[in-house]
């Protein structure tokens, strides 16, 4: 029974939860602990509507959807589910009476960093879409003690420190200790055939790794429809205490101990990058086998049987990362149901679908063959089986070629290729924008797509609309809803109907003033945590992702520089103000990312202080960027940086929220920046550089010799000069310089920036003169905000929903 509030009973509510979980009366209550009784207050709510909507799918034996992904960036929760579940307003007021303001009770939360970025976060938007338009489903993924790391900018440095989110962050966990699930990690398996003449595997000497689930309820907009994301915890069995054992086992067991324990402690801090350690490993199998053994346990619980298994389940794979999830129900199909391989084979691949991020050759997920046998003796088994019986049919399609048949194979050359087992093992395959698939059909997976074409598809990223706009900037959401109604909220192709204000100057007038104070906003951030006074009517310019050189912070710090020395050279000249502000963490082991950190601290500290430069240019770097601080940012930028070179970012997410949120893109043709383009129209957007096709050709011609740009380039060349010897800091960037002109080991100027250059020169011109004209630039903001709605992860979901789950859903997009 759905529960609703009004101002008072809600204030009953919390005070409520006051007393009894904290024995305080509200005026003694501290700020934490009324955080605490108002999250309780909604997830009861939550907690009923998860129990109805499990009993329905149990009683309708629906089709359900599992999400597997290593990250889950959900952000903050409080905000999210009060207005979901539309208590936002009873809750403002009921605090109100309290002495207490909502939005700074937000601030009390911790933002939970399961992710790294783009990744992590699109599983987040895509719980919210799925929960929206009725999608039975759950996610599934590790609950790590510690999650991405905070970043602290000292002397201009990143410095890590832990992230200890539980702290604030477990209200909204319930465990479920009644599925706790046994991992066996390590040991030896042995096989012989019975008597009646049946393959007995036994596997002994592994060490146990419990999992305990613990549900965080994920709310849709207005619906009773709550879905589950269920994170694993990692302990140990075996007790500590082995006094009574030999000295010899005593150690044993302490190591096996240890070994358990570890594996949900750590999120591992790199972004679109593989890093081979068996820890890493550890975690994707106890990821993957507590999540199926769950799910299988379940569904036999239901129906008796595994035979129908197929028909009940999606098993949906967000990357290569739980892609183990296919050795693994097969063996749970064949050594724990009798099936023989060709039942199990048919039931596996007709329900696991995968979704592919990155074309990036650092990124394609490898595994040694010793460590997966060494870490799960009997999967590595049965991949070599899968393994044999995919290079037999290969034979079919390509006999005699063996060169191509061993490039295709899944083991081959002393690794395990986890994306060619996730093609082998799927009925579908993914990419995330239509060029991004576009590339993986004639390019990565070739010849893959070649034997299996229908198993290749696209569906462009989208990002929860909810959050991402209506939430973060909710002035600008009403100003929406005056004009267009609130449809967009539950329909955002409805936004479309923006578009007819496009000559409106009122409407426009009223854009221009509500990005005015959420610019305030920002710069009020800036001045308490920079110490910067930035120019409000300055274009606030914005490159906020991972640290990548594939995304080219790079591109923007030259072109930065650049226009610093134009200032130097003639102080009186005309100047479009500008404020870039830059946001990111690098891995901790990407030295060339930390010294960019580093690099963007510098200038910041010669530009900002040279009196020379005034108000016409600032450069602020926000630290510790993440979820919470991009939803108070995107409201505030009128320029998004989507630079990356062309064919590498497989479609990015934050080019959609800044669009939604009424920023201009200047933006290479990459990702989802081409859709973007075509959704608002070249005339709307600041594209520049070599597209994906001329970047591939003038990578492979082998001719590129960034050397000969800047011999030939003066403006370009004295930025790169000045880079190499500092800026007044004692710090050099002589290796970063270095990387770009010769190159270290590998090419020179890898990802191209200096072949960008002038282009983006240019394209940033035209954004300077556009600014000038602020009745164009606000119609174009307009015509971004109206054509966003085909960004908005309602439509990927339904698009995956009937393309791909063949689920239903409640509406269609
Ligand atoms: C959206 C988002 C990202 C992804 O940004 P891209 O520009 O698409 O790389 C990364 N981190 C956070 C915190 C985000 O909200």
């Amino acid at each position: 029974m759905p529960k609703t509030y009004t101002k008072n009973t809600m204030k009953q509510a919390i005070e409520g939860k006051l007393r009894r979980h904290f024995s305080r009366e509200p005026g003694e209550a501290s700020k934490e602990q009324i955080y605490e009784a108002c999250a309780l207050v909604i997830r009861d709510t939550l907690a009923d509507h998860m129990i109805e909507t499990q009993n329905q799918v149990e009683q309708n034996k629906e089709r359900q959807v599992h999400y597997l992904c290593m990250e889950f960036l959900v952000g903050r929760s409080l905000r999210n589910n009060a207005y979901n579940l539309g208590l936002l307003g009873p809750m403002r007021d009921a605090l109100a009476d309290m002495g207490v303001d909502l939005s700074d009770l937000f601030e009390e939360e911790a933002d939970p960093g399961l992710g790294n970025g783009g990744l992590g976060r699109l599983a987040a938007c895509y719980m919210d879409g799925m929960a929206t338009i009725g999608v039975r489903a759950t996610g599934y993924s590790i609950r790590y003690e510690h999650g991405i790391f905070k970043q602290k900018i000292v002397d201009g440095e990143q410095v890590e420190l832990p992230d200890s989110w539980l702290e604030t962050g477990a209200v909204w966990q319930i465990p479920a200790m009644d599925d706790v699930r046994e991992v066996r990690i390590g040991g030896n398996v042995n096989t012989y055939w019975n008597d009646e003449g049946k393959l007995v595997v036994e596997h002994t000497d592994y060490t146990p790794v419990l999992a305990t689930p613990y549900d965080m309820p994920i709310s849709g907009y207005k619906t009773d429809n709550v879905s589950t994301l269920r994170l694993w915890e990692a302990s140990s069995p075996i007790p500590l205490d082995m006094s009574l054992f030999s000295r010899g086992e005593y150690l044993k067991a302490v190591e096996k101990h240890a070994m358990a324990e570890v594996i949900s402690m750590i999120l591992y801090p790199e972004d679109n990058h593989i890093e081979g350690q068996s820890l890493r490993l550890k975690q994707q199998y106890f990821l993957v086998s507590a999540t199926i053994q769950d799910i299988c346990a379940k569904h036999k619980a239901q129906y008796g049987t595994l035979e129908n298994f197929a028909r009940k389940h999606i098993l949906h794979i967000n990357d290569t990362h739980p892609v183990l999830v296919i050795p693994e129900l097969m063996r749970i199909l064949m050594d724990g149901e009798n099936m023989g391989w060709d039942k199990a084979w048919n039931i596996v691949s007709q329900c696991v679908a995968y979704t592919n991020h990155t074309v990036m050759p650092e990124a394609l997920e490898c595994w040694p063959i010793e460590l997966m046998q060494s870490l799960m003796p009997r999967v590595m088994m049965i991949v070599n089986e899968i393994n044999e019986r995919f290079c037999k049919e290969l034979w079919n399609y390509y006999p005699g070629d063996f060169n191509r048949i061993s490039k295709m194979a899944i083991v081959s050359d002393g690794v395990v290729r986890m994306a060619h087992l996730a093609i082998a093992g799927s009925f579908s395959v993914n990419g995330v924008s239509e060029l991004h698939s576009d590339i993986l059909k004639e390019k990565v997976f070739h010849d893959f797509y070649h034997i299996s074409p229908a198993k290749f598809r696209n569906v462009t990223n989208g990002i929860a609309h909810r959050r991402w706009l209506c939430e973060a900037n909710p002035e600008l959401t009403g100003l929406i809803t005056e004009l267009i109604g609130d449809g967009f909220i539950t329909h955002p192709s409805e936004l479309q109907v923006l578009r007819t204000f496009g000559e409106d100057k009122k409407v426009l007038d009223r854009l221009a003033e509500i990005k005015r104070h959420n610019k305030e906003r920002l710069a009020a951030y800036i001045k308490e945590h920079n110490g910067i006074e930035v120019n409000l009517g300055s274009i606030f310019d914005v490159q906020v992702k991972r640290l990548h050189e594939y995304k080219r912070q790079m591109l923007n710090i030259l072109h930065i520089l650049y226009l610093y020395n134009k200032i130097k050279d003639d102080p009186s000249a005309e100047f479009v103000p500008r404020t870039y502000i830059f946001g990111s963490k690098a891995a901790p082991g990407y030295v060339v990312a930390k010294r960019t950190v580093s690099l963007i601290n510098s200038i910041a500290n010669k530009i900002n202080n040279d009196p020379d430069v005034g108000d016409k240019l600032k450069v602020v770097f926000i630290e510790d960027y993440k979820v919470s601080l991009a939803e108070m940012i995107m409201p505030a930028a009128e320029v998004s940086e989507q630079i990356s070179i062309a064919g590498k970012e497989a479609s990015g997410t934050g080019n959609m929220k800044f669009m939604m949120n009424g920023a201009l893109t200047i933006g290479t043709m990459d990702g989802a920046n081409v859709e973007i383009c075509q959704a608002v129209g070249e005339e709307n957007i600041f594209i520049f550089g070599m597209n994906a096709k001329e970047a591939e050709n003038l990578a492979e011609g082998g001719t590129y010799s960034p050397m000969s740009i800047y011999n030939s380039n003066p403006g370009l060349r004295r930025v790169l000069d000045q880079m190499r010897d500092g800026f007044g800091d004692g710090k050099k960037y002589d290796s970063l310089v270095k990387m770009l002109l010769q190159g270290n080991g590998g090419p020179a100027d890898k990802f191209m920036s200096l072949a960008d250059f002038d282009s983006y020169v240019k394209a940033q011109e035209r954004v300077s003169q556009m600014y000038l004209r602020p009745e164009n630039w606000n119609y174009m903001s307009l015509m971004n905000i109206a054509n966003s709605g085909r960004f908005a992860s309602d439509r990927s979901i339904a698009e995956y929903a009937k393309n791909i789950w063949k689920v239903h859903t409640d509406f269609a997009y």
